[in-house]
């Protein structure tokens, strides 16, 4: 017997129908004699939907805190659901919220870590021989706060939970059948990968592959989880995410990232004195907004512009926080962009081959589209570009890159996506 946990993601739970056939499968395995816990998230687009009510409620950014009393009801309707369902195939099953799950996080809203997670319920509840159902993406702090992991969240509450209850096999269930060298949605024929390692599915995560939330993969490098992408419609054999992968021969870059999340923030006329670049990250940095790529040009008349990258997402509240500073800094003229992508190549054999973002240069510069902001790393290299002929630069690149197979992803969800 081993002890496994199973996340089902919003697609997979989007109507009742759905709920029952994950509520199947979970019992399927369960009466194969594994122990399981399932982590689920809201159902379909609920959390879209709660985000757009609250726009229509409060205009600007809603206060941080009740924009997490709101979201975390998503899952808790899912929990509920399921754990029903699942009775209804005559098997135990107790839901759980998050902070019922001893799932404890820093008091921060909106993206909140994991600081402590307290399983015993969940153990005691499996022993008396339940499937236990936790409610994904949300936790509490120590003085009882409610909060959430950031969106896509409900990978790593999962990943965390099977690293804090020593789960032999943490399987997430989504709506492709496992991680593909690029989104399967965008390219028909992206190549599914049979494992990737830590390293490269962290990039690709946090360059904006959804498939797995970043922190999840962090946490399955650093507690060594056995995690498996796979779908929740097929059968079909998944992806592996483990410490090291066996590349294909011939091939550099293991997989293409996209991120329509990106704003790009201009602060021009900014007097040119010590300390300035600190006083303007120092105060994001405060209000808990991720800085990406920042570039500052050369000095003229003793005054420099500086850009930077933030997610569309924090947007409004970076040029609040900058709007805040303007008098102690005294810059010029504040602009920002929106119509961006970022665009990213990532594969750990790139360090040992040159040319690699050479052709990425190429590539980009051949559909006529011109490259504002560059990043690399050892095995990274993203593009920030204009946003309109998204598709049509990850199809020219998954090409150039010798990624294309002669066969068609499975992509099980709802076409039409968010
Ligand atoms: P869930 O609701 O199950 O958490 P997500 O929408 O968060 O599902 O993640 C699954 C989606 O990730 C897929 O439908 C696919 O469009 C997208 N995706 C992006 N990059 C990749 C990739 N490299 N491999 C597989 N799926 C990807
Ligand atoms: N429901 C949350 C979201 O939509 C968390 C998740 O799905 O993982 O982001
Ligand atoms: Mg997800």
């Amino acid at each position: 017997m081993s002890l496994i946990v199973m996340k089902f993601g919003g697609s997979s739970v989007g109507d009742a129908e759905r709920m029952k056939r994950v509520a199947k499968r979970i019992v399927e395995r369960s009466r194969e004699g594994h122990q399981c816990v399932v982590v689920v998230s809201a159902m379909g687009d609920t959390t879209d939907d709660l985000i757009d009510l609250s726009k229509q409620i409060y205009d600007g950014t809603p206060p941080a805190r009740e924009m997490d009393m709101l979201l975390t009801t998503g899952e808790q309707v899912s929990v509920a659901l399921l754990s029903m369902a699942i009775h209804s195939l005559g098997e135990a099953a107790v839901s759980y919220t998050g902070w019922q799950a001893g799932m404890y996080t820093e008091a921060v809203h909106g993206k909140a870590r994991i600081a402590d997670i307290q399983p015993q319920r969940v153990l005691n509840s499996l022993e008396r021989g339940n499937i236990v159902i936790v409610a994904g993406f949300q936790g509490m702090t120590v003085d009882g706060e409610i909060t959430t992991l950031g969106r896509g969240g409900s990978d790593t509450t999962a990943v965390a939970l099977a690293a804090a209850i020593k789960a032999d096999l943490c399987e997430i269930f989504t709506d492709v059948d496992g991680i593909y060298s690029t989104d399967p949605r965008v390219v028909k024929v992206a190549r599914k990968l049979k494992e990737i390692s830590y390293d490269e599915m962290l990039e690709l995560a946090n360059l904006g592959a959804a498939v797995l939330h970043p922190r999840a993969v962090e946490y399955a490098k650093n507690y060594n989880v056995t995690l498996v992408v796979r779908s929740s419609f097929t059968y079909n054999e998944g992806t592996n995410v483990k410490e090291e992968a066996v590349m294909e021969q011939g091939i550099v870059v293991r997989g293409i990232a996209y991120d329509k999340n990106v704003a790009r923030i201009s602060i021009l006329g900014v007097p040119e004195k010590p300390g300035q670049l600190a006083k303007v990250f120092t105060a994001l940095a405060k209000s808990q907004i991720d800085v990406d790529i920042i570039v500052q040009s050369g000095v003229l008349d003793g005054s420099a512009d500086f850009s930077f990258t933030t997610s569309l997402s924090d947007l409004e509240k970076a040029l609040e926080v900058i709007e805040q500073i303007r008098e102690e800094v005294a810059f010029r003229e504040v602009t920002s962009e929106m119509n961006l992508v970022k665009v990213s190549i990532v594969g750990a054999g790139m360090v040992s081959t040159p040319g690699v973002a050479a052709t990425m240069f190429e590539v980009i510069s051949e559909l006529g589209i011109s490259i504002s902001l560059v990043s690399t790393s050892e095995i990274k290299v993203s593009c920030v570009i204009d946003g309109t002929r998204l598709p049509d630069v990850i199809r020219a690149l998954h090409t150039a890159y010798g990624l294309d197979t002669a066969e068609q992803a499975f992509v099980g969800g709802p076409s039409e996506r968010r």
